[in-house]
């Protein structure tokens, strides 16, 4: 077990800020993770697991205890009740899993492509785009228990998926380390092609998108909004979406409506979001006068989409906290809604 001291964590980031980690660890296995945790508790240092860092805003003090990096690797896959069930090692890259799904011809998380960090990050916040989240197709998580240093088997209900939140990042934050994950796929199954982007982008097909294409086009979807991390898109430099769409209750719907009426707009309706009867952060988001683009000086708003901040180049993070504590005032006053971050906050 090789722990190095003072790592900078800023470049095992997305947004690319934050300062270093005291102690580091590069965790391949999980005998591997389970010294990590042992260390940590020897001497007494908070621990933080690091995946793809796709999530994360680090502070710039950095992460004062022992961070662990999970580089656990492996993909396994078999059949099984005409079912293809995939185990993927946690240390593996979502994306590449993805095509690798669908070059086998199995549907579930094509709609999933181009989101980057890690396999072992996707249950921890249910990730979901394009009217796919993980939660319809993971079967179980391995995970190593802190509370016991015991190695457990969760199934699907256990991790208690809903919009955003799983209990690795509520009720059992902290408490487990994703090892690897096992998705249960539909071979030869057809893609998914519900949500309006997508269906606009195949308008005028004669015939129904394979699963590669669908995947392209998610991809193509994804870059066209800087939401796929392309070297030389700077407006890629970001932690992806930084809120969450709002779930109001109908008397705030109400209460949002009466503040557009009186501002001569109309909340948009999208189906998608409808049905969990949220709203669209990003359309409150650019109604209080943060348009695509807008910043200032090293820390912005991604040209191609309103609801991710960017770093621009050589943003610290408390530059990046204040320009989204600075969206949610604004936000918070002109429509009485306090929006949520997305990111996970480190060492903050
Ligand atoms: C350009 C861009 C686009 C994005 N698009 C989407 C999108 O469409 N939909 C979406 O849902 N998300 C999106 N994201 C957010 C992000 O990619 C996902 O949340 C991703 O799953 C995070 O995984 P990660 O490995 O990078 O986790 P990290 O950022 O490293 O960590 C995130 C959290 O998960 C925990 N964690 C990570 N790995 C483990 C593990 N093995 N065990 C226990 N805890 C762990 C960390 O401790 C932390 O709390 C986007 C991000 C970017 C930058």
């Amino acid at each position: 077990m090789l722990i190095r001291e003072n790592v900078p964590l800023a470049p095992l980031t997305t947004i690319g800020v934050g300062g270093p980690a005291r102690y580091f660890l590069e965790a391949r296995t999980a005998a591997e993770v389970a010294e990590g945790v042992s260390f940590s508790r020897r001497q007494q240092l908070a621990l933080f697991v690091l995946g793809g860092g796709s999530n994360l805003v680090v502070s710039d003090r950095g992460w004062p205890g022992l961070v662990v990096k999970i580089a656990i690797s492996g993909l396994e896959q078999r059949a099984e009740n005409r079912r293809a069930i995939f185990e993927v090692g946690a240390g593996e890259e979502w994306d590449k899993f993805v095509a690798k799904a669908v070059a086998h011809g199995c549907a579930g998380i094509e709609c999933l492509s181009g989101i980057p960090g890690s396999v072992g990050g996707t249950p921890v916040q249910n990730v979901g785009a394009y009217g796919q989240e993980v939660a319809e197709t993971i079967e179980s998580v391995l995970a190593f228990d802190t509370r016991d240093d015991q190695v457990r088997e969760l199934c699907n209900e256990a991790c208690s998926f809903r919009y955003r939140t799983s209990i690795f990042n509520t009720s059992e934050r902290g408490r487990f380390i994703i090892l690897r994950v096992t998705y249960c796929l539909e071979p030869g199954g057809e893609p998914q092609v519900e949500y309006a982007d997508i269906k606009r982008y195949f308008t005028g097909w004669s015939e129904k998108p394979t699963l590669a294409e669908t995947r392209d086009a998610v991809r193509k979807i994804r870059a066209s909004k800087a939401m796929l991390i392309s070297p030389g898109d700077d407006d890629s430099r970001s932690a992806g979406s930084f809120f969450k769409n709002p779930i109001v209750s109908p008397e705030q719907y109400q209460e949002l409506s009466a503040r557009a009426a009186a501002r001569n707009l109309t909340i948009p309706n999208y189906p998608a979001l409808d049905r969990l009867k949220k709203i669209s952060a990003a359309w409150l988001v650019e109604h209080s006068g943060f348009s695509k683009g807008f910043g200032h000086g090293r820390v912005g708003i991604s040209r191609k989409h309103a609801l991710a901040i960017v770093n621009r180049g050589g943003a610290t993070a408390s530059e990046i906290v204040a320009f989204e504590e600075e969206i949610q005032r604004r936000v918070e006053d002109i429509w009485g809604i306090r929006l949520e971050p997305e990111p996970v906050f480190v060492g903050f």
